[in-house]
């Protein structure tokens, strides 16, 4: 007989590990199916996420900044260190160490919860019957729910004629294992990741070139902020190459080859290493059985409401696998709102309100809505701006690039965007959005006191300037 129960929920990363635990928090008798293996081979739940995404890459980060820092950035306060020299084994195994904690975490939160752990597969068929093939090949078991929360997450797209080897040319999980810094490295794709690994390796003294096919940099960003990013990332020894597309690449040598095409024409360019890093894909391989009734979009994503439901009843879709931005946060918010609806509470995301962060230096974050999509929706709008360049803690602090840009409507002030590019932007950022999630005016956040000396006084004048009262700058 299969073991019944509320909830399932197949997938482990942010998404699903946290609707489980939400689903239990409600008292719902919940599962939680997750396939990752870590390093050890044993039972790795948090997805992409905390195994190979937002942690490893933020610890890298972290790790590299400090190297940069001796290097560049000590000098100027009169600490003078000889011969800094990176151990890049020590840094990942740093890293694996941050990675192992989380994810022991997460087993401790869903066992502390009561919820029933499987290493292993799921698969949904009719009826909400899901069948668990267990990563170490033992039997097959069956459960049922009255629900079931798909979150299978995402895997990096694969582009024709560049295929990963996992030795030269890599995706994100190659990247944040190679064991040392290549003398060159592509990278295809210009975006979120790309920019974020190729930053570390950078920092670590590799020569990065990023390939990107699209004629903007970061085309998802305000032209305002991306091109202050461009340029600085330019400066950081960057070599972003715009309208650039891969054609292929291929190993000779132990140099990895890649045909582009410019505007030129095409070209060859040789790397030691190359990330390819385009995108990523919904992933729902060996998830759905032919009766689940589960209906998939054109672009494979998992097809779903406004409140996550899929096209079977009873069977909801969150995070990466389902339409939106492929952001955690999103993912787990997604998972908290299926959990409420599913004990019958009341439960809304406002999409429009998720922020966007890149982790660079500085980093760029940002909520709500572009200078363009605001003309092109024929919007009225005010622009308020304040550069970090006149902001106390941050010339305190050496971090003196960047901006901020707030927008509000002309005539009720609500604010519509907030876009940041500087030191703790993405703290800074949240302030912001829950000025926005409250319907908050440019007006409100210039009359809310912020402490002295902070970042987020620059916060604070972009939302004077907007009404060209800014104290600390020429309005
Ligand atoms: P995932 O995290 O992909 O988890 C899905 C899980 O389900 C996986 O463990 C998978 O093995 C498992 N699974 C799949 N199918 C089955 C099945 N049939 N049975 C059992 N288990 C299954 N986002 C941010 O917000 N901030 C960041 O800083 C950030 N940095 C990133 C850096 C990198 C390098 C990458 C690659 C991504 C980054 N992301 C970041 C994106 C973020 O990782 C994803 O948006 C997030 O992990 C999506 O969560 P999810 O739960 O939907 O899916
Ligand atoms: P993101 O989705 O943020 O990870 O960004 C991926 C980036 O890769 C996008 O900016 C795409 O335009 C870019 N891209 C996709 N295919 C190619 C290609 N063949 N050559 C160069 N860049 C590409």
């Amino acid at each position: 007989m299969a073991e019944k129960f509320d909830v399932i929920v197949i997938g482990g990363g942010p998404g699903g590990y946290v609707a489980a635990i939400r689903a239990a928090q409600l008292g719902l008798k919940t599962a939680c199916i997750d396939s990752y293996s870590g390093k050890d081979g044993k039972a790795s739940p948090g997805g992409t996420c905390l195994n190979v995404g937002c942690i490893p890459s933020k610890a890298l980060l972290d790790s590299s900044k400090h190297f940069h820092h001796v290097q560049h950035e000590y000098a100027a306060h009169g600490i003078h260190v000889k011969e800094a020299a990176i151990d890049v084994p020590t840094m990942l195994a740093r890293k694996d160490g941050v990675v192992k904690k989380l994810t022991a975490g997460v087993t401790q939160l869903l066992k502390g919860n009561k919820v029933t752990f499987y290493h292993g597969t799921g698969t949904l068929a009719g009826s909400r019957q899901v069948t668990v093939s267990p990563v170490d090949g033992g039997t097959a078991l069956q459960l049922s729910a009255n629900n079931v929360i798909l979150a299978s997450g995402s895997v990096p797209i694969e582009i024709p004629n560049v295929a990963f080897d996992g030795e030269y040319i890599v995706d994100n999980v190659g990247a944040l294992d190679f064991d040392h810094a290549p003398k060159t490295l592509g990278v295809i794709g210009a975006g979120v990741i790309g920019l974020e690994l190729g930053s570390v390796w950078n920092r670590l003294g590799s020569e990065v070139t990023l390939l990107e096919a699209l004629p903007d940099f970061l085309a998802l960003a305000d032209r305002d902020i991306a091109k202050l990013a461009e340029r600085e990332f330019k400066k950081q020894g960057l070599d972003i190459r715009l309208s650039t597309r891969v054609k292929q690449a291929a190993v000779k040598k132990k140099k990895v080859v890649v045909t582009i095409e410019t505007a030129d024409g095409e070209s060859e360019l040789s790397f030691d290493r190359l990330l390819v890093s385009v995108g990523r894909k919904p992933y729902t391989e060996g998830l759905l059985a032919d009766d689940s009734g589960v209906r998939l979009t054109e672009r494979g994503q998992i097809e779903v409401d406004e409140q996550s439901r899929t096209s079977a009843p009873g069977v909801w879709a969150i995070g990466d696998c389902v339409r939106g931005p492929m952001l955690a946060h999103k993912a787990s918010e997604e998972g908290v709102a299926v959990a409420e609806l599913i004990a019958g509470k009341p439960a809304h995301i406002h999409f429009e309100t998720v922020p966007w962060v890149v982790y660079t230096d500085p980093e760029i974050a940002w909520v709500g809505r572009t200078e363009k999509e605001l003309k092109d929706a024929g919007i009225e709008y005010r622009s308020g701006t304040f550069p970090f360049a006149a902001n106390g803690r941050a010339l305190a602090g050496g971090q003196g690039a960047g901006l901020v840009k707030i927008m509000a409507d002309s005539e009720t002030d609500e604010i519509l965007g907030v876009h940041i590019f500087g030191a703790n932007a993405s703290e800074l950022i949240a302030e912001c959005v829950v000025a926005m999630e409250f319907q908050g005016s440019s007006e409100d956040l210039a009359r809310i006191v912020h402490a002295h000396p902070t970042l987020s006084e620059a916060v604070h004048e972009a939302a004077m300037h907007v009404d060209r009262r800014a104290i600390h700058r020429g309005n």
